[in-house]
C-alpha cells in the first residue's frame, strides 16, 4: 500500500518537475536575452558615441577650411597645404583624406572639360591629401574639369547654405566620405538664396576614409559590424560628358556612389542592430550590429541546459523515489517474510512443524468460544502419549526417536479430518482437538500407532499410544487440557494401549493421587511401610529356596494400600530410591536373621526404571548386604524386563556390576516386554520370572508358555513362573520344566510371623 502510494509520489514528483523546468528554461531565456540585449545596447552605445565623435570632427574640419577659405579665397595650394599641416590634422584625426576646393569661376576660361560658355564654372583649385591619399584625391580633383556638369548638387549646396555629403568608392576599394560646404566671401553663409548665389566664391570638399573612422569606433570589439549612412543623401546625379578625356572617365567610373559606409563583418545567425543617430551638418545614422551571442552565451542554449538541469534532477528524483519505495517495499517484505518465520517459529513445534503448546492453547479457546456460540457441547481435547517412547530413543537413539515422532504425527494426521487439530506439546505428548465424534478418532489413532514402524533400523520398532479424551464446556482451555491429561493418565493406569474418557470421578482420583503423592513422602519417617515376603517354591523339591519381599504401605486413613497404586507414584516422585533403599535394607536385615537361625532363604527385592538409573544403586545394594551380613549370592534383585529394556546396553552394564558383587538377578514380568534373544544374552541374569498373564493362560495349552520356559532353559537360566493359582498349572509347569513358582496356590505374600509359620508347616510337604 505504501509502496504504491510512493510510486504515484514519484509520478507526480516527475509531472510537476516537468512543466518547473520547462517554465524556468524559458524565463531564464528571456533574461538571457535581455541581458545580452543590454549588453549590446551598451556597446553599441559606445560605439555610436565614438562615430558621432568622429563625424563631428569630421564635419568641424570642414568647416573650418570653408571659414579658411571663405576669407582668403586667393589662398595658394602650398598655403593651403601648410595649414593643412598646421591643423595636424593626421595626428588628430583619423580618417581624413584630405581636402579639395572647388572654385566658382565666373568667367570663360580655356582647357574646361566640358567645353562651352556658361554662366559659370567649377574648377578643383587647391588640394591636400593625407598619408597615402594623394592618389585618391587626384581622382576626383581633376584639374580643368567643370563638377557642375558632373553634378548638380555643387549648386544645391551653394543655394542651400548647407553642407552634404554622400559615400563614394575609390578605384582602391576605400569608401569615402565626401563631404561638401560651400564656400562664400567673408566666411559665414548669407541669409538668402540670392545673396548665396552672389556671394559663393566656391566649395570645400573634404574627402574622410570611413575605414579607420568606423574601425577606431569598433576596436577590439569583436563581431561588430558598423555602418555610417547619410540620411536622405542626395545621390549625385553624374552624366558623362561627351568627348571627355581619359581623366574624366576614370572619375565617372570612380564616383558610382552610395550613401552607406560598412566596417566589419557579422558571423552568420541571428543578430542584433542599433540605430543611432548623429545630428552633424546634417542627419547621419550609425547602424551597429552584432550577432547574438553564440555557444554557452546563446539563450537558447542557456535555456536548453536549464531545461536538461531540471529535467535530470527530476528525473534523479524520480527513480530515487522508485529506488526509495522498492527497497522500502523489498525491506518490508523482508520484515514481513522473517517477522512471519518468527511468528510460525513461536507457535510451532520445530520437530514436527505442527502447533506448539501456545498456538493450542490458543486453537482451544478458540473452540471452546465456538461452541459456546453455537451452543454445543460436542467438543473434545485429546491427550496422546506414546507408551515406551522412551525405551526407543534410549535404544535407537534420539534421531530414530525424533524420526518417529514425525512419523507418528503424520499417521494421526492422516485419521483426522480438516476441521480437527494436531499439536504437540514436546516429548512423545500430543494433543488433538476434535469438534464431534472424539471416541471413533480415538480408537482410530489408537489402531494405525500399533502397526509397526520402519524407521530404518534394520528391526521394525513397536510402539503404543494411551489417550485422555475431554469433551465439553470448560472455563478455559487449559482445563479441558487439564481434564484430557487426567484422562490420559487413566488410561496409562488402565493398561496403556487405550483411550480413556474424562469422567469426574477421575479429577477425584488425580487429586486423591496429589494427596497420596505427599503422605507417600512422609510415609518412610512415619513407618507406615511394611514388606511381606511370598515364598517360592521349587517344583522338583517342594521346597522353599527363595521368597519375594513386597512392599505393602498402612495408610492412616485409606488402611492398606497394594504397590500397584503407590510404586507409579513414588516412581514419577523420585521418592523410589530412599524407599527402595529402604526395602533393601529391610529385606537383607530379615534374610540374614533366617540365615543366622538357621533357615537361609534367598530373598527377592524389587528394584524399579527409576532405581536402575540411580548411580549410587549399587553402593546402597553394598550398603545394605554389609550392614546385615547377608550372603550376596542369598540377595536377588528383580527388575522388570520393561525397564531392562529402555537402554539395553546401560542396562547391561550396570547388571554387570551388581553381578560382579555376587547378588543373583532375575528378569521380572518376562514376557511382557519384547526383549530380543540378543539382548538377553548380554544381560548377566540369572532367572528369569515369567509374566503372570502367561501362567493364568497355562492350562489352555497357551503355546507361549512352553516358548518362554525354554527361552529360559536354553539360556541356562532358572524359570520362575510368577502367580501360580491352579494345580493344573502346576502341573503343566512342571511339565514344561519350570523350575520354580510363586502364587496363591502355594501362599500369598506374607507376614514374617505367617511365613515363618509357612516355613515350619510346608517345607517337607515338597519333598
Ligand atoms: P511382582 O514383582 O511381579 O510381584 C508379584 C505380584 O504378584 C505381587 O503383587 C503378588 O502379590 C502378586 N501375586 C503373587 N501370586 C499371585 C497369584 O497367584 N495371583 C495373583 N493374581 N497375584 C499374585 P503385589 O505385591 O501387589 O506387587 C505388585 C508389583 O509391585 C510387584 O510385581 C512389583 O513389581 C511391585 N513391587 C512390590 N514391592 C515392591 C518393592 O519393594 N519395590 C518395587 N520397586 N516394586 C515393588
Ligand atoms: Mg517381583
Ligand atoms: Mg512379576
Amino acid at each position: 500500500m505504501r509502496t504504491k502510494a510512493r510510486t504515484w509520489t514519484a509520478w507526480l514528483l516527475l509531472a510537476v518537475f516537468i512543466p518547473i523546468a520547462v517554465t524556468t528554461a524559458w524565463l531564464w531565456r528571456g533574461q538571457v536575452k535581455r541581458q545580452n540585449d543590454q549588453a549590446f545596447t551598451a556597446q553599441a552605445a559606445s560605439i555610436g558615441a565614438s562615430v558621432t565623435t568622429a563625424v563631428r570632427r569630421m564635419d568641424d574640419l570642414t568647416l573650418a577650411a570653408r571659414t579658411l577659405l571663405g576669407s582668403r579665397p586667393e589662398m595658394t595650394d602650398a598655403e593651403f597645404n601648410r595649414w593643412y599641416h598646421s591643423m595636424g590634422v593626421d595626428q588628430r584625426f583619423a580618417g581624413v583624406a584630405g581636402f579639395s576646393y572647388v572654385e566658382l569661376v565666373r568667367e570663360q576660361r580655356e582647357g574646361v572639360y566640358p567645353a562651352g560658355d556658361r554662366p559659370y564654372y567649377c574648377l578643383p583649385k587647391l588640394g591636400v591629401a593625407g598619408p597615402g591619399m594623394s592618389e585618391t584625391l587626384s581622382e576626383i580633383t581633376v584639374p580643368g574639369l567643370d563638377l557642375c556638369q558632373l553634378t548638380k548638387l555643387l549648386g544645391e549646396t551653394r543655394d542651400s547654405g548647407e553642407f552634404s555629403a554622400f559615400v563614394v568608392t575609390s578605384s582602391h576599394g576605400h569608401e569615402m566620405f565626401e563631404v561638401i560646404a560651400p564656400v562664400y566671401d567673408g566666411g559665414g553663409v548669407p541669409g538668402s538664396v540670392d545673396a548665396r548665389r552672389a556671394d559663393a566664391t566656391g566649395w570645400i570638399i573634404g574627402l574622410f576614409d570611413a575605414e579607420p573612422i568606423l574601425a577606431s569606433a569598433v576596436s577590439r570589439q569583436g563581431g561588430v559590424a558598423v555602418s555610417l549612412e547619410r540620411e536622405h543623401a542626395a545621390v549625385p546625379e553624374y552624366r558623362v560628358p561627351t568627348g571627355a578625356g581619359a581623366a574624366f572617365r576614370t572619375l565617372s567610373e570612380t564616383m558610382h556612389t552610395a550613401s552607406v559606409a560598412r566596417v566589419g563583418s557579422v558571423p552568420r545567425g541571428d543578430r542584433m542592430t542599433q540605430r543611432i543617430s548623429v545630428e552633424a551638418d546634417g542627419r547621419w545614422t550609425v547602424s551597429i550590429t552584432g550577432a547574438e551571442p553564440t555557444g554557452i552565451g546563446d539563450p537558447e542554449v542557456q535555456a536548453t541546459l536549464v531545461l536538461v538541469i531540471w529535467l535530470t534532477l527530476g528525473l534523479l528524483a524520480f527513480f530515487l523515489m522508485q529506488v526509495l519505495a522498492h527497497g522500502r517495499a523489498r525491506a518490508l517484505k523482508m520484515v514481513d517474510e522473517k517477522t512471519g518465520q518468527l511468528r510460525h517459529q513461536a507457535l510451532h513445534d520445530a520437530l514436527t512443524g505442527l502447533p506448539n503448546r501456545a498456538l493450542i492453547m490458543d486453537r482451544t479457546e478458540q473452540m471452546l468460544l465456538h461452541a459456546r456460540r453455537h451452543a454445543t457441547t460436542d467438543v473434545s481435547a485429546m491427550f496422546i502419549d506414546l507408551d515406551g517412547f522412551k525405551g526407543v530413543n534410549d535404544t535407537f537413539g534420539h534421531p530414530v526417536g525424533d524420526e518417529l515422532l514425525c512419523v507418528v504425527a503424520n499417521r494421526i494426521k492422516n485419521v483426522l479430518r480438516e476441521t480437527d487439530t494436531i499439536g504437540r506439546l514436546g516429548g512423545d505428548e500430543f494433543v488433538v482437538l476434535v469438534e464431534g465424534g472424539a471416541v471413533k478418532i480415538a480408537e482410530r489413532i489408537v489402531g494405525v500407532l500399533q502397526e509397526p514402524f520402519d524407521l530404518g533400523t534394520g528391526t521394525p520398532v513397536t510402539i503404543t499410544a494411551s489417550i485422555g479424551i475431554a469433551t465439553g464446556h470448560r472455563e478455559a482451555a487449559k482445563d479441558l487440557l487439564r481434564d484430557a491429561d487426567i484422562a490420559l493418565y487413566e488410561a496409562k493406569g488402565a493398561g496403556r494401549n487405550r483411550y480413556a474418557e474424562f469422567r469426574h470421578e477421575m479429577h477425584i482420583a488425580a487429586h486423591e493421587r496429589l494427596e497420596l503423592g505427599s503422605d507417600l513422602r512422609c510415609a518412610l519417617a512415619r513407618e507406615e511401610l511394611f514388606l511381606v515376603y511370598q515364598p517360592i517354591i521349587d517344583f522338583e523339591t517342594g521346597e522353599m529356596p527363595a521368597a519375594e519381599a513386597l512392599l505393602r504401605w498402612q495408610h492412616p486413613t485409606r488402611g492398606l494400600i497394594p504397590p500397584m497404586e503407590f510404586i507409579a507414584l513414588a516412581e514419577e516422585t523420585g521418592v523410589i530410591v530412599d524407599i527402595g533403599a529402604w526395602v533393601l535394607e529391610t529385606a537383607c536385615e530379615q534374610a540374614a536373621q533366617w540365615a543366622e537361625a538357621g533357615r537361609p532363604i534367598r530373598i527377592s527385592v524389587n528394584v524399579s526404571a527409576r532405581q536402575l538409573d540411580d548411580p549410587g544403586l549399587v553402593t546402597t545394594v553394598h550398603h545394605a548386604l554389609h550392614r546385615s551380613g547377608l550372603e550376596p549370592d542369598l540377595l536377588s534383585l528383580e527388575i522388570t524386563e520393561t525397564a531392562l529394556m529402555r537402554d539395553a546396553e546401560a542396562a547391561a552394564a550396570i547388571l554387570r556390576e551388581l553381578r560382579a558383587s555376587g547378588v543373583r538377578l532375575a528378569i521380572d514380568d518376562f514376557g511382557t516386554g519384547y526383549s530380543s534373544l540378543a539382548y538377553l544374552q548380554q544381560f548377566p541374569v540369572n532367572a528369569l520370572k515369567i509374566d503372570r498373564t502367561f501362567i493364568s493362560t497355562c492350562d489352555t495349552h497357551d503355546p507361549l508358555i512352553a516358548t518362554l520356559v525354554q527361552l529360559g532353559r536354553s539360556l541356562g537360566l532358572v524359570t520362575i513362573a510368577e502367580g501360580v493359582e491352579e494345580e493344573s498349572q502346576l502341573e503343566r509347569l512342571r511339565e514344561l520344566g519350570c523350575d520354580r513358582g510363586q502364587g496363591y496356590l502355594f501362599a500369598p505374600p506374607l507376614e514374617v510371623a505367617a511365613l515363618e509359620r509357612f516355613m515350619a508347616e510346608h517345607t517337607p510337604a515338597f519333598a
